[in-house]
């Protein structure tokens, strides 16, 4: 973080008491655990802090040390709404635009009288914030978390709860340290995390072994659907409602379902189109590698964004329809493919 943007936030905290913390629809591992760790940092300089999610995450991340205070706005609008609008500060955390909120919570943000401080490595950022601490090199909002602390000269603040927060968080958006977003820096904050009481392993089961069996034959089921197009460099996996509903699907069961397919040799391009219904779209994530960017694909075309390795985006087309323009679309992309093998 910057000299400037650090001044700025330091003006900010010395006269804020209530600060509520918020992140993405549809809330991963990184924003659950930047989410948590700002919050339990924040409440060790003294101030009111409450962490509000749009809606439900998954369950395997609901072991996380003060999980229990999280404020689920599609569950308790009321109180939600409350909270943000008599805060004296609002820190968005692991997203990069409002409507990445979704729904009702961002009328009440986009109305709310707080100031906001934004923490996030998606690319192109929205300008709504007072500070905006955005980088796109950074492996997840969880480390720019620690270097926020780092900047305010308050890292002997970390404590355990902290530590494993920011850790699952790195750990997830990295897909265990393996994406290309990992620097030595990354390795270097996780180790001081591991220090202050983040025990990988355990981690790791929390978050990787906890699968329900329904989980496990859905993936099944995904593998079974996958398409690879060799001459295109591109692999994908779709699913329909009623393949979801057979398996009793929970939210994040198809986390990481995607990258069985980035995981077929010679796919650069990794795709999982996933049916719903209930709000009439098909939600898409995309995948990369190299310098394909997925993040101009799905804004291009699908209305969403990400980073260049890892985006999502949806269509409101029926799910064949939706294949049907995808592989239509492809072709026009060969080269960048072939280019990025
Ligand atoms: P996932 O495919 O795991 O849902 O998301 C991959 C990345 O793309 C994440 O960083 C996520 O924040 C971003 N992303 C996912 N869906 C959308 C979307 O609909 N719009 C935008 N702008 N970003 C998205
Ligand atoms: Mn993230």
């Amino acid at each position: 973080m910057n000299e400037d943007t650090t001044q700025i936030v330091e003006k900010l905290l010395a006269s804020a008491q209530k600060v509520v913390i918020v992140g993405h629809k549809n809330p991963d591992g990184d924003a659950v655990g930047s989410c948590l760790g700002l919050s339990f940092f924040l409440k060790s300089l003294g101030h009111t802090t409450t962490v509000i999610m749009p809606n439900d995450f998954p369950d395997f991340l609901k072991w996380l040390p003060g999980v229990e205070e999280i404020i689920v706005h599609e569950r308790e609008r009321e109180k939600s709404t409350e909270l943000i609008n008599s805060s004296d500060l609002v820190f968005t955390l692991d997203f990069n635009s409002l409507d990445r909120v979704g729904g009702e919570l961002q009328t009440v943000l986009e109305n709310c009288s707080a100031k906001f401080v934004m923490i996030d490595h998606h690319q192109q950022p929205a300008d709504y914030a007072v500070a905006t601490y955005s980088d796109v090199k950074m492996s997840s909002t969880s480390e720019m978390v620690f270097h926020f602390m780092d900047a305010l000269g308050q890292t002997e603040k970390l404590s355990k709860e902290i530590a494993v927060n920011l850790y699952t968080g790195i750990m997830t958006d990295t897909g265990s340290f393996r994406f290309s977003s990992t620097t030595p820096t990354t390795h270097r904050v996780a180790a001081k995390l591991i220090e202050a009481g983040a025990e990988s392993a355990i981690v790791n089961q929390n978050v990787y072994d906890t699968n329900s069996p329904e989980r496990m034959k859905l993936l099944g089921v995904a593998l079974n659907n996958l398409v690879i197009l060799p001459e295109l460099y591109t692999a994908y996996i779709t699913l329909t409602q009623k393949e979801l509903d057979d398996h009793n699907f929970k939210k994040g069961d198809t986390e990481g379902f995607v990258n069985y397919a980035l995981s077929v040799k010679g796919v650069v391009f990794a795709v999982i189109f996933i049916e719903n219904k209930q709000e009439s779209i098909v939600k898409i994530s995309f995948r990369s590698k190299g310098n394909f960017s997925v993040n101009d694909f799905a804004r291009n075309h699908y209305s969403g964004g990400g980073h260049i390795n890892a985006a999502g985006g949806k269509s409101s087309q029926d799910l064949n329809k939706t294949i049907n323009e995808f592989i239509s679309i492809l072709p026009r992309y060969k080269n960048e493919l072939k280019d990025a093998s």
